[in-house]
């Protein structure tokens, strides 16, 4: 048996008549950018986010930078995040031309430990970015008061977590922002690239709404910015896709539960863990091998028997080449919690379209090789 990892082709048949149907309006209406399906889209995505605005724009990583251009961080400016997540988060901050500060992350559940984040604030800390990351939100309500505090902005990296929420807190409501991506393997993820910032402030709205488009608020007049918008096409997609990401979310936390159940006797690795009254949406279902020696092996057993899995991400940021890309981008206190997430975590398959048989036979492999560890 061969078990995917993504389910692209299988979610796109199972609402390909209503995801056809909004492209054809959009084909047939002429308007293809910053056109009606789009304004649609932003409304739709606002009233899902809860929050006043949602401005759709070009990725992920265009949503994080516009939105600290925005707030003014730019060189010289510091942001605290963690290293144990997609490339993007830094990489936004270093587009900036602000400098990212990492602290390590929770033991448990790998976003950022609040504990650790007031001993890197430095007179040039302008921001903590959070990563909601494999789709369970970080601590906000810490993240928030230590922000309060010290005067600082929040910007929410949720990427991987549409529709997760905490405990008495949605994503966007305890922070200046909240920056997803919409490629294809994100939880709500269209034909291609896309993106979007969600906030209630709306100033930030205004200026990233610009910023997005040539700096341009009004025909023919600029002033500085870009071009990073969301195709109407890819709204189309998004505004079909919006209408099921609650039922795509639920059979994620299905399949995670079933997951969990099936492996949880297993000696040689640790299960994901859902911080309690949090809704965590299983963008990705992680667990981490005890050893770091082992990671590579389970990773080679799996995939030799038809599973699917990969590693998300195996090399933490403070470990890509190049860094700390001349922006003096620093590590404050020891992350052995990021460092062990990196070394050992292996992503299992993990799509709402699975089958029960995949989930199953992707448990059955996984204890094949725990016995055989043991
Ligand atoms: C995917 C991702 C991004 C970047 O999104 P793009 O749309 O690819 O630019 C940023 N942060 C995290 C945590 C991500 O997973």
């Amino acid at each position: 048996m061969q078990v995917p990892f993504y389910g692209h082709v299988r979610q796109y048949r199972n609402i390909q008549a209503e995801i056809d149907a909004n492209m054809k309006e959009v084909l047939e209406s002429g308007q293809y950018v910053m056109g009606p399906m789009l304004k649609r889209f932003e409304k739709e995505f606002a009233a899902y986010s809860g929050t006043k605005h949602a401005i759709g724009v070009g990725n992920g990583t265009d949503a994080l930078w516009l939105v600290f251009m925005a707030l003014g961080i730019g060189p010289g400016d510091e942001c605290i995040t963690t290293t144990n997540t997609f490339f993007a988060t830094a990489e936004a901050i270093w587009i900036a031309g602000a400098t990212a500060v990492f602290v390590d992350s929770d033991a448990r559940t790998n976003c950022i430990d609040p504990a650790k984040i007031e001993a890197a604030i430095t007179p040039r800390t302008k921001a903590l970015v959070p990563v909601h990351l494999y789709g369970q939100c970080a601590d906000m309500k810490a993240i928030r008061e230590i922000a309060a505090k010290h005067k600082l902005f929040v910007v929410e990296d949720n990427a991987q977590a549409i529709g997760a929420r905490g405990d008495g807190f949605r994503i966007g409501e305890l922070s200046d922002a909240a920056c997803t991506s919409f490629i294809i393997q994100k939880n709500l993820g269209t034909f291609g690239d896309g993106g979007a910032v969600v906030t209630n402030n709306a100033e930030i709205d205004r200026v990233v709404r610009k910023l997005r488009n040539h700096g341009s608020d009004k025909r023919s007049c600029h002033s500085y910015g870009f071009n990073s918008r969301l195709d109407d096409l890819h709204a189309a997609v998004l505004s079909a896709k919006l209408k099921h990401i609650d039922e795509m979310n639920a059979m994620r936390r299905k399949w995670a539960a079933r997951l969990t159940a099936g492996l949880k006797d297993a000696k040689n690795f640790t299960l994901p863990y859902e911080t309690p009254g949090y809704y965590h949406v299983f963008h990705l279902y992680v667990i981490e091998t005890r050893k770091p020696e082992w990671r590579d092996q389970l990773l080679g057993f799996l995939n030799d028997h038809g599973v699917d899995a990969k590693c998300h991400y195996n090399i933490a940021i403070h470990q890509q080449e190049g860094y700390p890309w001349g922006k003096g981008a620093r590590i404050v206190g020891p992350i052995p919690n990021s460092e062990r997430n990196a070394g050992c975590c292996i992503s299992l398959p993990m799509f709402p379209e699975l089958t029960e048989q995949e989930v199953d036979y992707t448990i059955e492999k996984v204890l094949a090789w725990d016995r055989q560890v043991s």
